[in-house]
């Protein structure tokens, strides 16, 4: 089976574990801070702070901006669920803005209107998470122009999109936003095993989710409340939790981040190739704005359903049978179960739902060969004619 993604790992990344594994710390030694600091310098974030997962990542972000009971988080509904997992970890109230039908991102458009009609009745949001949809970020200016004029903070969901770039500068520069995340899961653009980080530029935000990823504890004198009692002495300020990455982890993304252009290069050409392969076939390939430069985490198409004679669902089993790995990111959050207990019927967000009817995402990962695309091609076009 070729799969839908896959992690690169080179002798370079297996060395720099192993170093790790050999030298006196594997957990909260040097090689954390170094690959913040490297990330924050590629990048051009002023802080970062790493953690065990994207998802730890998320919520010590919403505690940082103070989400709580009372107050609510906007993000996509074609996201992961960890998007808006962690407003509702926070205790706060979860909706979704439905996405734009050609970017598959949160629509600007309706975005504005939903925030028209918040105001009206008193209940604005507190936290918008815009989620950069397979590598390309959304329209991050017109977001931030929103979040003045109404007075939300913005976390950008860029779990796909390190590498990327919006108006010619690396997205996770926090130009338009509070903060940023990254995941380092294998499937995403380069790994930690598992990891994550937040970005910002903000140095009381940074300060406070170095504190929230361990325990809540700080052992800086500067910071203490009372006279410090000894050498031993921390204070433990706020409820915080264990989400540290260990040096391991951290020694596994040095060694990836320097491949990181590489692997973003490779992922473009694959693009382009899959768009020349698969051109005139009755499917919407990936549009890419101007502004924009995508990391293409993942090669979408959607089928023209009204023009194949198979249903969406028999051409997804087909390439699945033919041995091609592909997946379907994603299922509306709105329509998961959890989410529908909470009060949601499932026909909140019709672009996102008719999405989700006619998309597949296409094996994208940085060893996928031309033999394999031309495969994949020539599968899908059978399957369409059948
Ligand atoms: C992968 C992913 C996450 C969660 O990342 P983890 O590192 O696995 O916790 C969150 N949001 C999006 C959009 C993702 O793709």
């Amino acid at each position: 089976m070729i799969p839908y993604g896959r992690h690169d790992i080179n002798q370079a990344d297996i060395d720099a574990v192993v170093n790790v594994l050999q030298s006196d710390w594997l957990t909260q030694g040097p090689m954390v801070p170094r690959f913040e600091l490297a990330i924050a310098q590629k990048v051009g974030a002023k802080h970062v702070v790493a953690v065990n997962s994207a998802t730890s990542a998320l919520h010590i972000a919403c505690l940082a901006l103070n989400l709580g009971p009372g107050d609510w988080l906007w993000t996509s509904p074609n996201t992961f669920v960890a998007s808006a997992n962690c407003g509702l970890y926070c205790g706060a109230k979860v909706d979704f803005v439905d996405i734009d039908p050609s970017t598959y991102n949160m629509s600007v458009e309706t975005l504005t209107k939903k925030l028209e009609q918040a105001e009206q009745l008193g209940v604005l949001p507190k936290v918008v998470v815009p989620v950069h949809f397979a590598g390309q970020s959304c329209d991050m200016a017109r977001i931030h122009a929103l979040s003045q004029r109404y007075g939300f903070k913005v976390i950008e969901d860029a779990s796909h999109a390190i590498g990327g770039m919006y108006r010619n500068e690396l997205i996770g520069n926090c130009r338009y936003s509070d903060i940023t995340v990254f995941s380092f899961h294998p499937v995403k653009i380069i790994t930690s095993g598992e990891g994550g980080v937040v970005l910002t530029n903000d140095s009381c935000l940074a300060e406070k989710m170095a504190m929230l990823r361990s325990h809540g504890i700080t052992r800086d004198t500067n910071h203490f409340s009372r006279p410090t009692q000894g050498s031993w002495y921390y204070e433990q300020q706020l409820l915080g939790y264990n989400y540290r990455m260990t040096d391991i982890q951290a020694a596994l993304g040095i060694s990836q981040l320097d491949r990181l252009d590489e692997f973003v290069v490779r992922r473009n050409q694959i693009a382009a190739r899959y768009n020349e392969l698969l051109a005139g076939q009755p499917m919407r390939l990936p549009v890419v704005l101007e502004e924009g430069y995508s990391s293409f985490h993942l090669y979408v198409v959607r089928l023209h359903l009204d023009k194949i004679k198979g249903s969406h669902r028999e051409v997804f089993e087909g390439l699945r049978a033919a041995g091609i790995g592909v997946n379907l990111h994603y299922i509306p959050v709105h329509q998961q179960p959890f989410y529908q207990k909470l009060g949601f019927k499932g026909d909140e967000c019709p672009n996102a739902e008719q999405y989700y009817a006619e998309a597949i995402s296409l094996p994208m990962f940085p060893a996928l060969t031309e033999q394999q695309q031309v495969n994949v091609a020539s599968c899908l076009a059978g399957i369409l004619r059948a």
